[in-house]
């Protein structure tokens, strides 16, 4: 692809732990625009790729470049600042504070450097933000709840209008809907095609038949290594890619 429609490349970037080579030599390109899912079987270094991908884990080889600048290494702020925002864990959720001021403490943290000096305007627009966000991933209506209150699956939706407040050119989820029941699966599903209508999504899946419907393109991952890349049809009829996805 031309290099400007190239949002992310990562050039033989590899990482070790310890003695261990969990991810090797993956070269790669992520368009802008689309939706681009990493799938391949547990333990395949997705994670991995993905910690590399959102600046939580520096390459121990290869280079990462992000709208054509180097990020190789740089701290985890410096990508959010870039425009690259990763769904939050679970554990980055204030159980006691509401769904509403989740998202109003997350819009905040990029921006209160800015307005320290006119904090009642701030705040009300704080508040603005929050409620689009939640609005967008369905939670307006538990906006006043407290987020412990919030089902598994929406406390999923809660971390990504978290991550959605850095107004993200690039936003990267890590199998959002692991442990979620059908349902659940679905709703996140349509939440996640709606939101990469809108910027460049990568999104991390071990399940590959949820993703081929929707993603544009694909990278497989298998033993720390890049078995195959390409649209969901190419990867449906590759060989290498059907013997490794046998019997799952
Ligand atoms: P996936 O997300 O595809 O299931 P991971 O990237 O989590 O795979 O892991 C790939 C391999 O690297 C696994 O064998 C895992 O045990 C190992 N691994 C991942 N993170 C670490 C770590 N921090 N220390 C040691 N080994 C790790
Ligand atoms: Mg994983």
């Amino acid at each position: 692809a031309p290099s400007s429609d190239v949002i992310l490349r990562t050039e033989r970037v590899g990482r070790s732990f310890g003695k261990f080579v969990a991810l090797k030599d993956v070269s790669a390109e992520f368009r802008r625009g689309a939706l681009t899912s990493i799938i391949g079987p547990n333990g395949a270094g997705k994670s991995t790729y993905f910690n590399l991908l959102s600046g939580s884990l520096a390459p121990s080889t290869g280079k990462v470049t992000f709208e054509g600048k180097d990020v190789t290494g740089l701290p985890q702020h410096r990508f959010a600042h870039l425009g690259i925002a990763k769904s939050f864990q679970i554990t980055n959720v204030f159980p006691q504070l509401t769904v509403r001021e989740n998202v109003r403490i997350a819009a905040q943290a990029l921006k209160t450097r800015f307005d320290i000096w006119r904090p009642r305007a701030a705040m009300t627009e704080f508040i603005e933000t929050a409620d689009e966000l939640l609005r967008t991933v369905g939670l307006w209506h538990r906006r006043g709840e407290l987020a412990s209150a919030l089902a598994h699956g929406e406390q999923r939706a809660l971390e990504i209008g978290m991550a959605l407040a850095s107004r993200p050119r690039l936003l990267l989820l890590d199998e959002p809907t692991a442990g979620m029941s059908p349902e659940e699966t679905r709703t996140m599903m349509d939440l996640i095609v709606r939101l990469a209508s809108e910027r460049t999504v990568i999104l991390v899946e071990h399940k590959m038949k949820l993703v081929m419907g929707i993603c544009d393109r694909l990278l497989v991952l298998h033993h720390g290594e890049l078995l195959a890349e390409g649209t969901p049809d190419e990867i449906r009829r590759n060989e290498t890619v059907k013997r490794v996805y046998l019997g799952q």
